[in-house]
């Protein structure tokens, strides 16, 4: 039973990615943290300035990754090809206020997401952190317009 305040989820959500993409392919931007595009030009051996221009968009004014020839993330190729350094935004799938902002809301991403409510607990104090983990600041980096 909830108490006053408490959000819906006190007792904890569980969540276990299977890779299956369907966050991956649906619509919206993937937003792009520009604290962190050195990391992710790194790991795909390009230079800052080649990422900007392959790989990245700006859309009022926030930098997002571009889509791919089939509409999905231009990343996702039968599985995430930038894994291990992929954006914050995949990094806290499925905690976004969005979808936490009532039970139904987290009802309806599950019926999308086969790794919604299987795998571990996530404790409340963990999803609170990863829903603050979204702010994005401005980057100076050349890219698609
Ligand atoms: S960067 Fe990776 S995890 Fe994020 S949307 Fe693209 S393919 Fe999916």
């Amino acid at each position: 039973m909830r108490r006053g305040n408490e959000p819906w989820y006190e007792e904890g959500l569980r969540f276990a990615c299977t890779q299956c993409g369907a966050c991956c392919r649906g619509e919206g931007y993937v937003w792009v943290d520009p604290r962190r595009i050195s990391e992710l030009a790194e790991f795909l051996g390009l230079s800052r300035e080649e990422l900007g221009r392959r790989y990245l968009r700006r859309v009022n004014g926030r930098l997002a990754l571009v889509d791919g020839p089939d509409g999905a993330c231009v990343f996702w190729q039968h599985g995430c090809k930038v894994y291990p350094v992929r954006p914050t935004q995949c990094r806290t799938f499925p905690f976004w206020p969005e979808h936490l902002a009532a039970p139904e809301a987290w009802d309806e991403v599950a019926a999308v997401s086969p790794g919604v409510n299987r795998g571990r607990l996530y404790a409340r104090a963990e999803i609170q952190r990863l829903l603050m983990g979204r702010g994005e600041a401005r980057a100076k980096v050349e890219v698609k317009e």
